[in-house]
């Protein structure tokens, strides 16, 4: 297998303050878990290239993209957006070198130089909606990928897998009702962002889980609800929201996902994606916020996607 491994230094520069646990030292866990399971060598690593204004036009507001540029162009300090999030002076950077990411792995795969891509990178972008950035998020890398392999490189259908433990409210608010994308995803509720549970668009499958939910109920919602409605929507691409925070070891939330689980999802959607779309996959980070279950956790979603595990 190609798989690339989209990352960029810029993704380090931006910062929430100390102790925030959207930290710069989860893609330094990442990389070095990497390193330690030798499949640094195994991955390939592109450019990251800025992502350009139309590209985030297909999933956000003109309007809200001006804001984000004013608020984020300060020369130090931080500019606040809600109690958990806020922008320093390279943040605005960092969004579009994640998005870009994002897109060059989506132009990548679809053009053959790679089978699969894993984007590294940060700040995570699922509960960043059409006009607004919360929870960490600005942009939504996923949303802006999914809209330029259906907009610019004319596939049709396109499928949002979404396993963080928070509800990828921002990707439901930009494709809900778009029926050229199916998104499908289970999460902790009730929990933040509340959403996620009100009478879903007929393009979602959103799989509320209590609290303490672990691998084997996990596995059951993929089997039962994810696989049956991705076979039959049959999309020519997958993008994966990876969150790892639904871990057990992460304190952010109360899943009690381990890596093995993480192995047995990817491998779930590289199966059904070698059935329907070529393995074509661009998975991008979202949560995780215990540093060694999270390299762990990659480590093991990286096995599968590479096809070199165990
Ligand atoms: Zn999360």
């Amino acid at each position: 297998m190609r798989t690339g491994y989209y990352t960029h230094p810029d993704c380090v520069r931006h910062e929430m303050g100390e102790d925030h646990p959207e930290c710069p030292a989860r893609l330094a866990a990442i990389e070095d878990r990497l390193i330690s399971a030798g499949l640094d060598w195994v991955l390939e690593r592109p450019q990251v290239p800025l992502a350009q204004e139309p590209q985030l036009e297909r999933a956000h507001s003109a309007l809200y993209l001006a804001e984000l540029r004013d608020r984020g162009g300060l020369d130090e300090g931080y500019a606040w957006i809600d109690p958990d999030t806020r922008m320093n002076p390279h943040t605005l950077r960092a969004a579009l070198r994640a998005a870009g990411a994002a897109v060059a792995a989506t132009d990548a795969v679809l053009d053959g130089r790679l089978d699969n891509a894993f984007c590294a990178v940060r700040p995570p972008g699922h509960h960043a909606t059409h006009d607004r950035a919360m929870g960490f998020c600005f942009i939504n890398n996923v949303a802006v990928a999914a809209r330029h392999a259906l907009d610019v490189r004319g596939l049709e259908r396109v499928a949002v897998v979404d396993f963080d433990v928070h509800h990828g409210n921002g990707t439901e608010d930009i494709l809900a009702g778009d029926s050229r994308a199916l998104m499908v995803s289970f999460f902790q509720h009730p929990f933040y962002p509340y959403s996620g549970t009100e009478q879903p668009a007929s393009n979602m499958v959103n799989v509320p889980l209590p609290a303490y939910a672990a691998g084997a109920q996990v596995r059951e919602v993929v089997a039962h609800h994810w696989l049956p409605r991705l076979r039959e929507f049959a999309p020519q691409m997958i993008f994966i929201s990876a969150g790892f925070d639904a871990h057990r070891e992460d304190d952010m939330g109360q899943m009690g996902l381990v890596e093995s689980d993480y192995a047995w999802i990817t491998r779930a959607i590289r199966e059904l994606a070698d059935e329907v779309c070529q393995g074509r996959i661009v998975s991008c980070l979202e949560g995780g916020y215990n540093l060694s279950a999270l390299g762990r956790s990659v480590v093991e979603h990286l096995r599968v996607l590479a096809g070199v595990e165990g």
